[in-house]
């Protein structure tokens, strides 16, 4: 597909969660259908008529899925990577097979990141405990012991203190395997996190929202503050750091650049999301273009859009039982609510997010 996709064409969404359920909302006015393979369903099933329900690794569900989409894209990370290669044959994937595998590795991505010239912390990269407790020695405590795939909300990964034993640390993130891809990260005693949602067209056009505050609890995101209180500088160089990354990664689609800014000012990537991101959901009632649209223009080849901002945002996540506030929410009126359709609140699950957006102020 080297043309803009027209009306009546097929998104394939692998991934039945949030994100794609948002991007399928966002595609439909642009005329765009979503088709959404999973092994569940989800809440991206509840809102597009077109499903395939199989195994990532099921070949014959996965070529049946190509010939009926006409472009493929992905609403978490952790895709196998014989998924997105075995698509990829039969289907444009955007973003990329290449991107996606650099993200799913923190390894990798350190790597790249280094190679692209963009400042993280410190990092080194291990694979058994005697390697953390050198690694250790070499950055620091304390420091941040984590796994190198499938981590999220501060999942496999611990913190080694000065007094932590590594064995101890190791099993925290490794269960009883003496091997396992890991890394070890400098300590960041950031003044704030904050990240840059970044889209990347099809004809290498780049749009970026502007950087945004996130704060957390539990290691979840719980609210993003638009804008982040940070000087111009700060917002400069976000900025130019999250457009080198689409660059250098040849990206097309939307990706979430989540950063951590020193109290000197240093702005540090933390981590790479290669789709829509939760910092982003501002963007549905607080920009001209949200970015599940953003995200769907760029992976149909059409033009991006404007990533103006049009009012101060925050977005507050509902985890778990926070969705029974959804009455109060709805009685703001400012506020606007999504959710996810999701119907058992475990704790800390991502039921839904509310945008309260108020007049600019700057
Ligand atoms: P991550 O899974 O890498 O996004 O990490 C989850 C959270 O852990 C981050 O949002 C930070 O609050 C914290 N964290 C991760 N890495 C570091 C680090 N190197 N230094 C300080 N805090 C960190």
């Amino acid at each position: 597909m080297s043309h803009p996709l027209s009306p009546g064409s097929v998104i394939g969404m692998l991934g039945s969660g949030q994100l794609g359920r948002m991007t399928a909302l966002a595609a439909a006015p642009l005329g765009l259908r979503t088709h959404v393979f999973a092994p569940e369903p989800g809440p991206a099933t509840l809102v597009t008529d077109l499903y395939t329900r199989a195994a990532y690794d099921d070949e014959d569900a996965l070529a049946r899925f190509a010939a009926t989409v006409d472009v493929v894209t992905y609403e978490f990370e952790n895709v196998p990577a014989r998924t997105a290669a075995f698509l990829a044959g039969r289907v444009p994937v955007r973003p990329g097979p290449a991107a996606l595998g650099i993200c799913q590795h923190r390894v990798s991505e350190k790597t790249f990141l280094r190679d692209a010239g963009i400042p993280t912390t410190g990092w080194r990269a291990v694979s058994n405990a005697a390697e953390v407790a050198a690694a250790a020695d070499a950055l620091g405590r304390p420091c941040v012991l984590k796994t190198a795939r499938f981590g999220y909300d501060g999942k496999g990964q611990t913190i080694v203190r000065p007094g932590t034993d590594a064995a101890d640390a190791w099993r925290v993130i490794a269960g009883d395997k003496a091997e396992l891809d890991a890394i070890v990260e400098a300590f960041v005693d950031f003044r704030l996190e904050a990240s840059v949602v970044v889209a990347r067209g099809f004809r290498g056009e780049v749009a970026a929202y502007e950087l945004v505050e996130n704060r957390h609890r539990d290691h979840i995101l719980h609210q993003t503050i638009v804008p982040a209180d940070v000087s111009d500088t700060v917002r400069t160089e976000a900025d130019a750091i999250a457009r080198t990354v689409v660059e250098a990664l040849d990206y097309v689609g939307v990706l979430g650049v989540e950063m951590f800014v020193t109290h000197d000012g240093q702005v540090l990537v933390n981590e790479l999301a290669p789709r829509p991101h939760n910092s982003g959901h501002w963007t549905q009632d607080g920009a001209v273009t949200c970015q599940f649209e953003q995200h769907a223009r760029a992976v149909a080849g059409l033009p991006l859009g404007s990533v103006a901002r049009v009012g101060d945002a925050v977005m507050t996540n509902l985890l778990g039982d926070d969705v029974d506030q959804v009455p109060t929410w709805l009685a703001e009126p400012h506020a606007k609510v999504h959710l996810y359709g999701k119907t058992e609140a475990r704790a800390g699950r991502k039921m839904g997010h509310v945008n309260v957006i108020s007049p600019r102020r700057g």
